[in-house]
């Protein structure tokens, strides 16, 4: 088996060199004595991420240097944005919202979204970023699900998105928007963030945080039903600090880059909150991704740590690693990728284009925190996930008939990946779905829905999804969300919706359609279909292909077989698929 080796300077002065003797003597208390706390016992993810830095030394350190669309740059010292922040939470508290309601966010990259996240952390809201590439129904079924009170958006996100589904939010009761647009008179309904923020106090007192309070509300997707809201609560930050400094060798003073949206777990978890309780730089990208672009920002904002995504990799890749080597990236230390399989040319290619290797890691929505990585120290294995963080025991697992679970027999075997409840950031429920929530477990195992094998040095290897999500461009897709949007035209009958698999972005979404009597299967309608589902949903949830079938494949309980259309649309042998299907 092919191994990157590190050499033993490089290995010694890495994170985790000492890794068995780490795992072996660490416990997730002493990584809470690496965080302040509050007086009696509290803990408050914003006052770890942001105050405690800001009331010391490092308060005139860059917390976040923002790059605009068109070139502003905006840079936020730890005080400054300490400062903001409070006048958020400030903000909510005349508004009189109350501790622990829902507080949405609904913006691209710009630095309101950033100080409002971290001032509802503050003020003790539920804290939700929605990404902004969503449709209006994927917005309005999280905000009902997770009965918003607080919209922070864009006037223009407003109008498109939200002002036609405003009448089925009901428990909406402030929308603050931040103008993006020309317009002089404010959308109907709306209040603007701007004044507020400057008429509030910058002094915020935090109040006493139990570590259990809730603090974050991601959704993410089901096969069956609407989208699940894992909750996290203030007591993540441990993991978050932990993680990011074990995972991704992140320091105080480094200069970090997580390409990962905050609309997206990844974007909170390490674009917000990690790093800055670690005292690092955020840089912040306005712009959409753009080869060119990013080689600039990695070389000239000194970029010493970047986390980003495997279809980035892929992007980058088709231009060549020439057009990577025309740059130096002198402060370059540290690489990692997460959010879908690594391809091991992708690894490579790491080395030919910067000098490094990319590091991938793996976790998901409801773990809130980096389980299983390649760490700076470690030799790589191009294709593995790596191993097991410090405090997190990880097992590839078999179901047994009798509902139980036991570790699979051999090394390299597959089965299924879990981990052994205890770690701080795990989510603490599905919002509403107690039962969903408890199916995710078997005694101290949590099934994290995620096919594996372990080798026998302990490294992981990704190899599918035990369910029939999609991972498109990094971003996980429930098929039904999308299967029920299309279901909403008039002229479609059944919908069947499944991944493609894609060289560049991994899977596409493509969905299969039968029609209702009376309709024409032609080319005008397919597209038809396309604008239909995309102006629902969004471009980043709406399917890339449909395809019009005279009648979908269905179980005998009336499901269709998502896995026999994936099966027909792959040209594989058809099997036995009904029983395939899962409810997570
Ligand atoms: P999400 O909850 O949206 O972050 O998606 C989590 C899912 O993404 C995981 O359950 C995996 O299926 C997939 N995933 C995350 N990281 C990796 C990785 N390094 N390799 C392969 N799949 C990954």
């Amino acid at each position: 088996m092919e191994i990157l080796r590190k050499s033993h300077r490089e290995a010694q002065a890495a994170v985790l060199h000492d890794y068995p003797s780490v795992c072996a003597g660490f416990s997730w208390e002493t990584a809470r004595g690496w965080l302040d706390g509050l007086p009696g016992g509290g803990l408050n993810i914003a006052h770890e991420a942001v105050d405690r830095h800001a009331a010391g030394a490092a308060g005139e350190r860059i917390a976040i240097r923002w790059l605009g669309k068109s070139g502003t740059r905006r840079e936020i010292r730890y005080r400054e944005l300490a400062e903001l922040s409070s006048r958020f939470a400030n903000v909510l508290e005349t508004l009189g919202v109350a501790r622990g309601a829902g507080v949405y966010l609904l913006a691209g990259r710009i630095p309101e979204l950033y100080l409002a996240v971290l001032g509802a952390l503050k003020q003790g809201a539920v804290v939700t970023p929605l990404f902004s590439a969503f449709g209006p129904d994927p917005i309005a079924t999280r905000m009902t699900l997770g009965e918003g009170r607080v919209l922070v958006t864009t006037t223009s996100l407003y109008r498109r998105k939200v002002a036609p589904i405003r009448d089925r939010l009901p428990s909406l009761e402030h929308v603050l928007v931040i103008r993006d647009d020309d317009v002089e008179v404010l959308p109907e309904g709306t209040r603007e963030l701007g004044p507020l923020l400057e008429a509030a106090s910058p002094d915020y007192v935090i109040p006493a945080t139990a570590p259990e309070t809730p603090a974050l509300l991601h959704f993410t997707s089901g096969t069956t039903g609407t989208p699940k809201g894992a909750l996290h609560v203030h007591q993540a930050v441990v993991a978050h600090h932990s993680t990011a400094r074990f995972a991704l060798d992140l320091r105080a003073g480094d200069i970090f880059w997580c390409t990962a949206d905050p609309g997206w777990v990844t974007g909170t978890s390490y674009g917000i909150i990690a790093p800055l309780s670690l005292g690092a730089t955020l840089v912040i990208d306005e712009a959409e991704f753009e080869a060119e672009r990013w080689y600039r920002i990695l070389d000239e904002e000194a970029v010493s740590v970047w986390y980003t995504a495997p279809t980035a990799v892929r992007m980058m890749m088709k231009g060549g690693s020439e057009r990577a080597r025309t740059r130096a990236y002198p402060s370059l230390r540290f690489i990692a990728s997460v959010g879908e399989p690594l391809n091991p040319q992708a690894v490579h290619w790491g080395v030919e284009a910067f000098g490094l290797p990319i590091h991938d890691n793996w976790w998901q929505t409801e773990t809130g925190g980096i389980m299983i990585a390649n760490f700076a120290s470690m030799d790589i294995r191009p294709g593995a996930m790596g191993k097991p963080l410090p405090g997190i025991e990880a097992a590839v697992l078999r179901r047994l008939p009798d509902g139980g679970v036991e570790r699979v027999a051999h090394h390299d075997e597959e089965g299924e990946l879990a981990l052994r409840v205890g770690w701080p950031s795990m989510f603490r429920t599905y919002l509403h779905e107690e039962e969903r929530y408890r199916r995710c477990f078997v005694g101290d195992w949590y099934l994290t829905g995620d096919l594996a094998r372990r080798d026998p040095e302990g490294y992981f290897w990704f190899v599918g999804r035990a369910d029939d999500m999609i991972k498109s461009a990094g971003h996980l897709i429930g098929p039904f969300e999308v299967e029920s949007a299309l279901m909403e035209h008039p002229a479609v009958a059944e919908v069947g919706v499944i991944g493609k698999p894609d060289p560049v972005i991994g899977e596409i979404v493509k969905a299969f359609v039968s029609l209702k009597p009376g309709h024409a299967p032609d080319e005008a309608l397919r597209r038809e279909l396309l604008g239909f589902a995309r102006q629902r949903l969004g471009p980043a949830v709406a399917p890339k292909e449909i395809e019009i079938q005279t009648s979908l494949p269905r179980t005998r309980s009336g499901k269709i077989m998502r896995r026999l259309l994936k099966a027909r649309e792959l040209g594989l042998p058809e099997g036995d698929t009904s029983t395939l299907e899962t409810s997570r």
